[in-house]
């Protein structure tokens, strides 16, 4: 009996996941990919001679199916975990953050304040369960457990510059999981230890692009599927390049918003749901400076002046040459400032990062780059998986997903690995 032959739609960490699996499985899967790189999210760029992802990446200590990922492919060796710091840019200056000291010494919150902060986080992070949270959207929960006060304070602007519209109607338990994540990623109460790859996620992507290559799968780059043909509830094969190829199976890992135009022949109740899940964008600035913004890796920001929830300097958690800040503007798609031009963030970056740390002067900045996700981050309201539909669909042959499939956990390398690869034995299972 011949093989199954396996389409797989995009090459970021989900789409080489799948790929990656399918050839430890035996099959030898043609991957599209619609940008000229594979990664998505995690790609790479020249950045004035820097080989630097788009987006800034960093790893926790419960990046399981990364980490695996990582010894399987004999990479192991490349992870870096360091003690990194955090802040919080609030009353015009840079307040330690993360630990319980800092928040004693947080100006501008009265002791109960801080007290009902410190009681929040330590049980988020030591709390398992989330379906009670998935129930309840996040800013009542938050309100309750550390009040007005501590809310507008710390958490109000990191929510209206992230989510903007959306930011009444989040799920507590979506945002639950990213506290939990990054709240157990320690050293111990005081040391905060996060990871790094050397070469960066570049580094993981040719491991699984040259696994997949050598073992008969196919990588095809600037060439977006066009939509998958289904004839008599099974999956037939891709348009793309406006010519047709036959494929028994499809697993399309390309942003569900994608999904309507390139499957319309699904079920309409199916199409519907897909239409109705939100996303918002990113307009990512890149600053490569000759002197450190501060010592902290993530800077929250609280600044009547900035429209940025904070920035990260990730040279303060992989060692460059020079400093190195990613400040990202999170925005709906349809905001008007999403027209504004790269260089309208990039003058706004430079001032905003002159009045974090006034010591810069203009020709501190080496170099400044700004980069853009159209789908950058799903919106995932309570009881987010009610409405969603099945990653297996009701078509023979046919499975879809993207990072909202993973949810309570926020998008992530890992996760997308994870759920690239249990794709794939779902897939092959039957075999
Ligand atoms: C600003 C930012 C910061 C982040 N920080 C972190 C972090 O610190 N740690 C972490 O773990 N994660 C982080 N992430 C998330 C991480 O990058 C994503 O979770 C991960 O890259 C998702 O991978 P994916 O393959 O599921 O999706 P994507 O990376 O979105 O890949 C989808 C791919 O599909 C392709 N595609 C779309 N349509 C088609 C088509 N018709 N035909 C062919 N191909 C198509 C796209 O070009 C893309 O390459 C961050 C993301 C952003 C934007």
């Amino acid at each position: 009996m011949t093989k199954k032959k396996f389409a797989v739609i995009g090459a970021g960490p989900m789409g080489l996941a799948v790929a990656y699996q399918l050839v430890k499985n035996g099959y030898q899967p043609v991957i599209f990919e619609a940008d000229d790189r594979i990664g998505g999210m995690t790609a790479t760029f020249d950045f004035a001679g820097l080989q630097i992802e788009r987006y800034y990446h960093f790893h926790c200590n419960s990046d399981y199916d990364f980490l695996a990922l990582l010894d399987e492919l004999k990479i192991a060796d490349k992870m870096n975990w360091r003690t990194t710091k955090m802040g919080y840019f609030f009353g015009k200056k840079i307040s330690p953050w993360g630990n319980p000291i800092a928040l004693l010494k947080f100006p501008g919150l009265s002791l109960i304040a801080k007290f009902r902060c410190g009681l929040h986080a330590f049980l988020s992070v030591n709390r398992n369960n989330w379906q009670d949270l998935d129930q309840i959207d996040a800013v009542t929960w938050i309100k309750k457990w550390v009040g007005a006060e501590a809310y507008a304070v710390l958490w109000h602007k990191l929510f209206a510059f992230k989510f903007y519209q959306f930011s009444d109607n989040l799920s507590a338990a979506w945002i639950w999981s990213r506290i939990r994540r990054i709240g157990r990623s320690r050293y111990n109460l005081f040391k905060e230890k996060l990871g790094y790859l050397e070469g960066g996620s570049e580094t993981l992507l040719q491991a699984m692009k040259s696994y997949i290559e050598n073992n008969g799968g196919e990588i095809r780059l600037k060439t977006p599927v066009q939509k998958v043909i289904i004839e008599n509830n099974a999956v037939v094969g891709v348009n793309f390049s406006d010519s047709f190829e036959k494929f028994d199976c499809v697993i399309s890992t390309a942003p569900i918003p994608y999904l309507p135009k390139l499957m319309p022949d699904l079920d309409r109740e199916i199409l519907q749901k897909y239409r109705s899940i939100q996303n918002i964008a990113v307009v990512c600035v890149i600053v490569k400076l000759k002197k450190a913004v501060s010592e902290n890796f993530w800077l929250n920001v609280n600044d009547d002046t900035m429209d940025i929830p904070g920035i990260v300097e990730y040279s303060n958690l992989r060692p460059l040459e020079n400093s190195v800040v990613y400040v990202p503007f999170y925005m709906p798609f349809d905001n008007p400032k999403f027209q504004d031009s790269d260089a309208a963030f990039v003058n706004k970056v430079k001032s905003y990062l002159q009045k974090i740390n006034p010591a810069l002067q203009d020709d501190d900045f080496l170099a400044i780059h700004a980069s853009r996700y159209r789908y950058s981050q799903p919106i995932c309201p309570p009881n987010f998986l009610q409405n969603l539909p099945p990653f297996k669909l009701p078509v023979k042959g046919l499975f879809a997903a993207d990072t909202c499939y993973y949810y309570p956990e926020d998008r992530g390398i890992s996760e997308s690995i994870g759920f690239g690869k249990m794709m794939a034995n779902e897939a092959t299972k039957n075999d």
